[in-house]
């Protein structure tokens, strides 16, 4: 299978190109579809499968050609468990989005909160978050969820062990509930199981 087949946009496929990229990995091949058609996602994948693409060439792809007047806040909202990867994933997106006009951030704690609050003046569509440094930021009003339409959990199960899960119940609480969900996580124990079940909505299982 080619990228081509996937009905990825042309300053996509472009990129890929760049990049050396010669054909989608196997949850590339089973996810971007699904995440094209809308739909929801419950995805067990490990780290270096290819997972940040399938979650991020379609969310680039929809918000590349928005009508004009946009809204203020982020439209998508990936949350990671830790900086390294919160930091990991903003770097993909920066090189995946290059040819497009999507712009992105990535906030994270243990650094000065007050550079991350001027870049999310700049009204990135994409935002890239630990969940304890995101709550901060919304104590601080320096930003909405209001107009979040996409939202993904990378590394979930590792999220809950290090125990986010209050964090990012609170956090969903204040994202709209219409919405699309993409849950990915290395395994699929029972309290990944339960999360999906309230925060998906007839999720596509997809195991690679
Ligand atoms: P990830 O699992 O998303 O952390 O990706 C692991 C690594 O594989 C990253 O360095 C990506 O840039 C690279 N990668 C992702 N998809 C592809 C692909 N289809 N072909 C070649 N390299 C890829």
């Amino acid at each position: 299978m080619q990228f081509s087949s996937l009905n990825l946009a042309t300053p996509i496929l472009q990129v890929l190109e760049k990049s050396g990229y010669q054909t989608p990995t196997p949850i590339q091949q089973q996810a971007i579809p699904v995440v094209l058609q809308r739909r929801d996602v419950l995805a067990c994948a490990q780290t270096g499968t290819g997972k940040t693409a399938s979650f991020a060439l379609p969310l680039i792809q929809f918000l590349m050609d928005r009508p004009a007047g946009k809204p203020d806040g982020p439209q998508a909202l990936i949350l990671a468990p830790t900086r390294e990867l919160a930091i990991q994933i903003g770097e993909n997106i920066g090189v995946y989005a290059s040819l497009t006009c999507v712009k992105h951030t990535v906030v994270f704690g243990g650094v000065s909160i007050n550079n991350q609050i001027d870049a999310l003046r700049k009204r990135p569509e994409i935002l890239v978050a630990t969940p304890g440094r995101l709550l901060d930021l919304l104590g601080q009003r320096a930003l909405s969820l209001q107009d979040i339409r996409y939202l993904v959990l990378d590394e979930a199960d590792r999220m809950l062990d290090m125990g986010f899960i209050r964090d990012i119940r609170k956090i969903i609480d204040l994202i709209p509930k219409e919405r699309q969900t993409l849950l990915f996580s290395a395994t699929m124990p029972k309290d990944i199981e339960e999360l999906s079940r309230t925060i998906l909505r007839n999720p596509e299982r997809i195991a690679v």
